[in-house]
Order: C-alpha cells, then structure tokens, then sequence
C-alpha cells in the first residue's frame, strides 16, 4: 500500500479489507487471495505476490478502469507491471531483462485483441506478455525511476477515468516523444 501510495498516488479510501480465501479478486476496497481457479491454497511466496497483485488492481481498475473484454490487458499488465516494480525497488536486485523477454518470445500475437481471439493462450498474453512489454518499453525510457514516474502521471491524468489501448498510446507517445508506433508495433493492434 505505501509504496503504491508513494508511486502511484493516493488510495481513495479509509480502509483496504484483505480476505484470504476464495480465488485471486479484486473489488473496490477489498480484495481476496488464496488459490488460482481449482487449485489448492497456493504457497506462502505465491500468497504474498498474490496479494499485492489484487492490492495493485486498486490503482489499475478500481481507479483508472478499462474494458476488461476488449483491454484486458490494461489493467492486469500494469497491476503486473506495477507488483514487478515493487519487487524489484524493495530488493534492489536488477531486472533480468534477456529471461524475461524469452518467456514471452513463443507469443506472436498483439497483447489487445478481444479475448474471444485468443486460444486457450489467453492467460499467456493478458498476464505474461502485457507486462513484459512494459518493461521493454521502459528498459528502452529510464528503467524503473522513469516508469515509477511515469506512473504517477498517467495515474494523475487517467484516475476516475477509463482508458484504452489508443489512449494509452497516444499517452505513451506525447510522454515519451516518440516519433512513430514502432514501440507497439509487436504487441498492440492500433486501428
Ligand atoms: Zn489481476
């Protein structure tokens, strides 16, 4: 909570209920964490990132929403993205940029289609390959300082509002300067 309060912006209420049971949700307010669809309870670690991924969906769908048919990938790429960022500033240790970027390297279609597009790789592009091209797009932009800044300012800009993928590139562009599309040319369709 305080290192998204800090990175991101300020959690609109008085109280966050953690319930640990149920399958890995999110609600405004609340969110539960204990198994994946028909697993057992999952470990200790995997409980924890559990956590602060549905603790992240707080900021990406409870503040900033998206259309979770056709922009799936807004929400659950940036809670991702943002849970990775908190690793990774609260160990210190450096992102493993080349192994992360070869999990995701067998996936050739673009992170956005509607869901009924995918196969039953769904999960691989929704969860897997959305954040993994945000870090590479901020691999390529200032690394972690720059994309926890960055946060901050499209949470200021988009908060109480919904986005989707043309936005978030417009965004992206105008923010970084960009000159063309080639940074989402592998992994988001722009009509
Ligand atoms: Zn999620």
């Amino acid at each position: 909570m305080n290192y998204f309060q800090e990175t991101i912006g300020p959690y609109p209420f008085k109280q966050l209920d953690i319930v640990l049971d149920g399958l890995g949700m999110e609600y405004p307010g609340i969110v539960t964490a204990h198994k994946i669809y028909d697993s057992g309870p999952v470990d200790p670690v995997v409980l924890k990132s559990m956590v602060v991924h549905e603790i992240a969906h707080q900021w990406f769908y409870g503040m900033i929403s998206n259309d979770p048919y056709n922009d799936a990938w807004l929400d659950e790429g940036f809670v991702g993205f943002a849970t990775g960022l908190f690793h990774f500033s609260k160990s210190k240790q450096s992102v493993p940029y080349e192994s992360v970027y070869k999990q995701i390297e067998h996936l050739e279609l673009p992170v956005n289609l509607p869901l009924d597009l995918y196969e039953s790789d769904m999960n691989s592009y929704v969860y897997g390959k959305s954040p993994v091209m945000l870090w590479r797009l901020f691999e390529k932009n200032g690394g972690i300082k720059e994309a926890e800044k960055f946060l901050k300012n499209y949470y200021q800009f988009y908060k109480y509002k919904e986005i989707n993928s043309k936005e978030f590139v417009r965004f992206t562009k105008y923010y970084f300067d960009l000159e063309d599309d080639s940074l989402f040319q592998d992994w988001l369709l722009i009509e």
